[in-house]
């Protein structure tokens, strides 16, 4: 199950540098993950400041959907 970013994310970019595959994307508010991407290696969850990611069966819904959907159009944290 992917990580999810939730909406306590500061934008630090911490968790892109950890990633393996890249999965981070910068959104106008927070990074997100996209979910067909993440391999589910919990490497950014542990790394994050403030706790904004989890598991997605720990998010809440309208998270899962805003990482899915920007994740879609938004630059990717390593560009
Ligand atoms: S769980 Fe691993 S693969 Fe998925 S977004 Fe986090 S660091 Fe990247
Ligand atoms: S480490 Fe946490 S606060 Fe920093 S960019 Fe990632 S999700 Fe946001």
């Amino acid at each position: 199950m992917p990580s999810v970013i939730s909406d306590a994310c500061i934008k630090c970019g911490t968790c892109a540098t950890v990633c393996p595959v890249s999965a981070m994307h910068v959104s106008d508010t927070q990074l997100v993950i996209n979910p067909e991407v993440c391999i589910d290696c919990g490497a950014c969850i542990a790394e994050c400041p403030v706790s904004a990611i989890t598991t997605d069966a720990e998010a809440d819904e309208a998270a899962i959907k805003y990482n899915a959907e920007q994740s879609k159009v938004c630059p990717n944290a390593e560009d």
